[in-house]
């Protein structure tokens, strides 16, 4: 039989994710189909019990049901419990599983794909949401010699440096972030809206490497950057790094990314 996934959001339609793993499936010859589903916004742990009911091996979560799925999960990978949220699930008659990917497909694209090296530098992460929470760990896990949280909120940065407990990490405001960075990372929402957080341009150098999770247009934070000499790169890489890990984790199997990342970004 034919084994089902899916991703589950609210809103959904846009998610590229059943083009991504349609595409590894097919690389990889795997039998499996994986759909969209829209989740009702108070209705998720239901959605997810008839999808299992009805022969589901595996989800995928998103925006905005991460941590309603770190909640769901019987078990979860030391990551995620790290990460306080949770973007793959697996169900097996043991129950549910729950791993958060989101962090290894970010390094993924920037040690691999973009081939960037995080030993010894200075990384500035811009948010303090479920998005930045969840890459923290992996990033630290690169060596860095410095990990800043600037947030809108200074109070919640402050709190999630004070939940890994490690001195390389720490926390401020937008503004107070006013030296060099190797890498920036926006993981904030402001993409979304179309608006730049209140950056100093002195974070920017010629080899800094200004990256946004928010992927398929160009964004005021990419455009700033690149004005004050950064590269930058958007989030598609991550997007299709986070979803081979999880695929990996499914069925077993590595696909390779690069053919996808390519024929996405066409
Ligand atoms: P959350 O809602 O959990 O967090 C939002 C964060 O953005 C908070 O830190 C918030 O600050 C900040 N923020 C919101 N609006 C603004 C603004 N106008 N100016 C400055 N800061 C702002 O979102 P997520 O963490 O889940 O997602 C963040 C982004 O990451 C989204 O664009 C999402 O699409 C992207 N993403 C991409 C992935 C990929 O694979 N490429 C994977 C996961 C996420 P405050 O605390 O002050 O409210």
């Amino acid at each position: 039989m034919t084994d089902r996934y899916a991703v589950f959001g609210h809103p959904i339609a846009h998610s590229k994710s059943p083009q991504i793993h349609a595409a590894f499936a097919r690389q990889t010859g795997q039998d499996m189909t994986y759909e969209a589903i829209l989740a009702p916004i108070e209705g998720f742990a239901d959605s997810v019990a008839s999808f299992v009911a009805t022969g589901g091996r595996g989800a995928n979560v998103t925006v905005p049901f991460k941590e309603e799925a770190w909640k769901l999960a019987d078990r979860l990978s030391p990551r995620a419990e790290r990460a306080g949220a949770v973007n793959t699930l697996s169900f097996d008659a043991d129950g549910i599983t729950g791993d958060n990917t989101d962090g290894a497909g970010l390094v993924a694209d920037l040690t691999g794909n973009l081939r960037r090296q995080l030993a010894g530098t200075r990384i500035l992460l811009l948010g303090a949401g479920g998005a930045a929470r969840g890459v923290i760990e992996p990033l630290l896990e690169q060596q860095p010699a410095a990990l800043v949280i600037a947030n809108r909120t200074v109070s919640r940065a402050q709190e999630l440096a004070a939940l890994f407990g490690d001195a390389r990490l720490t926390a401020c405001s937008f503004d107070a972030a006013d030296s060099r960075f190797d890498l920036v990372v926006n993981a904030t929402a402001a993409s979304l809206a179309g608006e730049l957080p209140p950056l100093s341009p002195a974070i920017f150098t010629a080899s800094t490497l200004a990256y946004d999770m928010m992927y398929g247009r160009d964004t005021p934070f990419l455009s700033f950057a690149r004005t004050h000499g950064a590269t930058t790169a958007d989030g598609l890489g991550m997007l299709v790094e986070q979803a081979a890990e999880a695929f990996a984790l499914w069925r077993g199997v590595r696909p390779d990314t690069a053919p996808v990342i390519a024929s996405l970004r066409t």
